[in-house]
């Protein structure tokens, strides 16, 4: 068992140190990293992705590339724009709802910008908005960006996102609605959203997350949570698994640690993460190891949760 403890470049989600706990089983390793706040039985899910990765390994994938989206901060327009430029990548994902309409819509010009006419621009607005903001939040969004390709998670109910889903062109994403479900497998998403966002940690691992998939019956794009690459690569290994992947995922998270715990990083070449067959060798774990106990015993708390 290994404990790492890797700084955020820059504050994200609220936390400036991304902490966590590596272990390796006969498939390969496995990375357990729930945020802080989740408690033993939120934690289970993700413990069990990473028991999948260790003991299992994953389903056989079904492309050899996955195509991802840079993300863009709350961060200037002459920032957003250098972040685009310089990812290579042809989808951008950006933050909004959190600085002005005003201050979202010019990030999203210079986004715009900088991917030319063929790239594609979502926005998340993290369950920020109720449904008359969303509404008129996402019209001037549409137009500043030159066309979304959709909003994610835009308010915080499915009634809700139906309700704007109705009121709007610009296709509805789902996020915390699926993953934050009692029971994912049964939300009805299909009247509220048009696409899933799924993610593999909290969903317990690559094949409970196809489940999940089938089950919505919506096209889907994985997302990551914050990992090293040890547990980026289930969520390579879920994209690389789905029978369709019409979308950019949004696995391009690394450059948001100042460091990692493989030399082998996945980090995308021109907006593209190869597929895996297991997490990479942690080769580099000695410079960021961490004593923190806390995490085994969480380990051995959680594990007592887990549905083997
Ligand atoms: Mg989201």
């Amino acid at each position: 068992m290994h404990v790492y403890s890797i700084p955020m470049r820059a504050r994200f989600r609220g936390i400036t140190q991304r902490t966590g706990l590596l272990f390796e089983g006969p498939a390969g390793w496995g990375e357990f990293c729930p945020f802080e706040e989740y408690d033993d039985a939120e934690s289970a899910a993700w413990l069990a992705c990473a028991l999948e990765a260790a003991n299992d390994g994953w389903p056989a994938p079904v492309r050899s590339r996955i195509p991802v989206n840079c993300t863009v901060p709350v961060v200037s327009a002459e920032k957003a724009h250098e972040i685009v430029a310089r990812s290579g990548c042809s989808t951008a994902k950006v933050k909004v709802a959190e600085s002005t309409l005003a201050e979202d819509c010019a990030r999203l010009e210079a986004v715009r910008d900088a991917l030319g006419p063929g790239g594609f621009v979502r926005v998340d607005a993290n369950m920020m908005w109720d449904v008359d903001t969303a509404v008129t939040a996402i019209k001037a969004m549409d137009k500043a960006a030159g066309g979304l390709q959709y909003v994610e998670q835009p308010c915080h109910t499915l009634e809700e996102l139906a309700a704007v889903r109705r009121k709007v062109t610009v296709p509805i994403a789902a996020d915390e609605s699926i993953r934050k479900a009692e029971d994912p497998l049964k939300v009805a998403v299909s009247g509220a959203a048009d696409i899933a966002v799924i993610k593999v940690a909290p969903l317990g691992g690559v094949r409970k997350a196809l489940e999940v998939a089938e089950a919505c019956g919506l096209p889907c794009v994985v997302s990551s949570a914050l990992e090293t690459s040890v547990g980026m690569a289930a969520g390579v290994a879920l994209a690389a698994a789905l029978p369709q992947l019409g979308y950019a995922c949004g696995l391009a998270t690394l450059q948001l640690l100042d460091g990692d715990v493989t030399s082998d990083s996945l980090t995308p070449v021109d907006g593209y993460l190869p597929v895996l067959t297991k997490a990479p060798q942690p080769d580099r774990i000695a410079e960021f190891e961490s004593g923190d106990d806390a995490w085994i015993r969480r380990y051995e708390r959680v594990l007592a949760k887990v549905d083997l």
